[in-house]
């Protein structure tokens, strides 16, 4: 019995000893020289850069942020108090930007942005931005129309149009489309501005969520910029209606449109027809009911007129 215990030990010891050897050959091999050293190679990864294009913003106005130096292995978190609709991620140039939309309900007073970039469980960047929202007075507007016209607006035909629109915005361009600023898309006379309080028969509306421009019935109506046509077709409330994705998020609508001149799917530059002005859907005379929004938030188009998302990111680089 003690023998066989014995045995079983050397054997045991012996065993351990050899495979020892064995897998220090394999693990362990000294090189001869420093040359053999195998050289791991450093990815030049740049610390990632948080950028904000403004402090100051109107409702109604937008602002940008963009992530330089940002790799596929980073996971960006933002948290703002700014927004309902959280601001997406898209790629450009060598980076990330998002467009936040500022509501025309926005309050006066100061907001949180906080960004932050994890890379590999780490913190790689992190900025938090205090957002100012300005103060601006919304006018009111008290509209007078027919109980015809006034059941055109009733909940059933918005929800009815929504499942439309809805559907045309659920997808954007991931690279932006547009150049440069955005152009009046109709010639006339702004008769609505964007975010006027309104009264229907003297009951408060919704923000107008728009521009309205007053031209003649036939009055060519051009793409804002340049973009993919989402949606064509005749709506209930909007009438004829033509909505165009600029990419990263930002969209421009055209509405009560006599004719519509743009097929969905197909691309369009700045400056092309897309349709004629006209008074189709709810609508007291032919003008051109004409919105932008970043995802699903109305801002005035007038800030796309003024400014191209793109140019603090072009000047920053
Ligand atoms: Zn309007």
């Amino acid at each position: 019995m003690g023998k066989h215990i014995i045995r079983l030990f050397v054997f045991l010891a012996l065993f351990i000893a050899v495979s020892g050897i064995i897998s220090l050959q394999k693990e362990y091999v000294i090189p001869e020289s420093i040359d053999e050293v195998e050289k791991v190679e450093l990815s030049p990864e740049p610390e990632p850069e948080i950028m904000f294009s403004d402090l100051e913003i109107l409702p109604g106005g937008f602002f940008v942020i963009y992530l330089k130096g940002i790799t596929d292995r980073d996971e960006i978190l933002l948290y703002t108090t700014l927004t309902q609709d959280k601001p997406r991620f898209f790629s450009y140039s060598e980076g990330k930007l998002a467009i936040a939309g500022i509501s025309c309900r926005t309050k006066e007073g100061e907001y949180t942005c906080r960004v932050q970039v994890q890379r590999d469980g780490y913190i790689a960047a992190e900025r938090e931005g205090i957002l100012k929202v300005l103060p601006k007075e919304f006018e009111k507007q008290y509209l007078k129309v027919t109980a015809a016209q006034k059941s055109q607006r009733s909940n059933e035909n918005f929800n009815e149009d929504r499942v439309h629109t809805e559907r045309a915005r659920a997808e954007t361009w991931e690279k932006p489309l547009w150049e440069g600023v955005f152009l009046q898309p109709a010639e006339g006379r702004i008769s609505t501005e964007f975010g006027m309080i309104r009264y229907i028969n003297n009951e408060e509306s919704e923000r107008h969520s728009g521009l309205d421009i007053s031209a003649a019935r036939g009055t060519p109506v051009k793409a804002a910029n340049s973009g993919v046509i989402r949606l064509s077709m005749m709506l209930k409330v909007t009438g004829n209606t033509i909505i165009i994705d600029h990419g990263s998020n930002i969209y421009t609508s055209y509405a009560h449109l006599d004719k519509l001149l743009a097929e969905e799917g197909t691309e369009v530059r700045k400056g092309d027809i897309i349709g004629e002005v006209g008074s189709t859907g709810f609508s007291t005379g032919p003008h051109l009911h004409w919105s932008a929004t970043i995802g699903k938030t109305y801002i005035n188009p007038e800030s796309l007129m003024e400014k191209d998302p793109l140019e603090f990111i072009d000047a920053a680089q």
